[in-house]
């Protein structure tokens, strides 16, 4: 047997150390080396191992004066003699961990797998949570835009209505486990290198619900919960994006043994527009004038997400490319709807592609008040180059 090292020396503590000196010194070292906390990690175990080996002697004033008078040998089952840790309760450590970790009412985790056997466990009653699910909402531009009421079908483990979860027949009832007493849960003493040691299990008989339905619900074959298609209204606010994900609590699948339900999370799908791109709570838009528009001047009727066309002046000599900004008529802010994003309209000039005879002389025209050479067999420009 490998030397073990000095028990104050594991805990960092003097010989002279309180008690208290020794549990807090026994919580750091706990906590950094916890299993939990390090998962795989070969080393930490050993250390976490060796740490609660100490403090489980260091805080027995007994087994303290013990140690201190025959050191180590008076707890080692090898060097003959009693073991040290002969009846120690594990247990004693619960409001260690309780408050490390946690783990309220009375249990910890991560012993039984670290010394060897036991299953962990949750709520004592058996009660867990339902899962969570997600589900994908195919939205219009629009109704992202402005929000909208939308139902979602989902196949989902949802509360059995005949035996309102409890799993049991109609007209009878769960009893009480009576291996476990209705705890769920049964302690084992086991021999391990540290002496006896009491460990949790999940009760074998209940499978840790603390009861047991002879008479099973025949809709839910005991379950207490059934596969159903439910069809959830989604209230979507106004303002939501592509790729956002809207938390619905307690929508999601049914819990059991009266565990709460899961959350559903609808992630948001977004058809594009043809009119109008979205970035953040801003609309892009394009609006195309005429040649003369744009050099002129004029007044437009600009189409907005609303489907109210907005009067908007352009400036005369506004030219191609130029972008303007329309207030307040972007997208709704989803945490305060009465804010609004902007729309920014890019001026696209057009040149003409087919003109008539008349309109083609008005423009040669103005191309000669302009000082510009052009002929009718469109030589012109070239010539101006020249
Ligand atoms: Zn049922
Ligand atoms: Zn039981």
């Amino acid at each position: 047997m490998a030397q073990k090292r000095d028990y104050y020396e594991v805990l960092g503590v003097s010989k002279e150390a309180t008690d208290q000196e020794i549990k807090k010194a026994y919580r750091v070292l706990a906590k950094k080396y916890h299993p939990d906390a390090n998962p795989g990690d070969k080393e930490a175990e050993e250390k976490f191992k060796e740490a609660t080996e100490a403090y489980a002697v260091l805080s027995d004033k007994e087994k303290r004066e013990k140690y201190d008078r025959y050191g180590a040998a008076a707890f080692d089952p090898s060097a003959g003699g009693t073991s040290g840790f002969e009846g120690f309760n594990f247990g004693d450590l619960n409001d260690i961990f309780g408050d490390l970790f946690g783990f309220g009412g009375g249990g910890f985790s991560g012993f039984g797998d670290i010394f060897g056997g036991g299953t962990r466990y949750g709520d004592p009653s058996g009660a867990t949570r339902g899962e969570d699910m997600q589900a994908t909402m195919e939205l219009t531009f629009k109704e992202a835009v402005f929000g909208c009421t939308k139902k979602l079908t989902l196949s989902m483990w949802d509360t059995c209505p005949d035996c309102h979860g409890t799993g049991a027949a109609p007209g009878s009832s769960p009893e009480t486990c009576p291996q476990c007493k209705g705890q769920g849960r049964v302690r084992t003493q086991q021999r391990t290198f540290m002496g006896m040691m009491e460990s949790v299990h999940v009760c074998p008989s209940c499978g840790g619900t603390g009861k047991i339905i002879k008479d099973k619900c025949p809709k839910c074959s005991g379950q207490g919960r059934v596969r159903k298609q439910k069809t959830i209204e989604v209230n979507v606010p106004a303002g939501v994006d592509v790729g956002q994900r809207m938390r619905l609590s307690g929508a999601g699948e049914a819990g059991r043994n009266g565990g709460p339900n899961g959350d559903l999370y609808v992630l948001f799908n977004v058809k594009s527009s043809p009119d109008f791109a979205r970035q953040g709570y801003d609309l892009y838009s394009s609006l195309t004038l005429s040649f003369t528009q744009a050099a002129l001047g004029c007044e437009v009727e600009v189409p907005t997400i609303d489907g109210k066309n907005v009067k908007y002046t352009i400036a005369p000599g506004t030219q191609n490319g130029t972008r303007f900004r329309l207030r307040g008529k972007g997208v709704p802010q989803l945490r305060s709807a009465s804010q609004r994003g902007d729309l920014y309209v890019t001026v696209t000039v057009e040149v003409p592609k087919h003109m008539n005879e008349k309109q083609k002389e008005a423009l040669r025209a103005y191309a000669e008040a302009m000082g510009e050479t052009t002929d009718s067999k469109g030589k012109g420009l070239f010539g101006r180059f020249k």
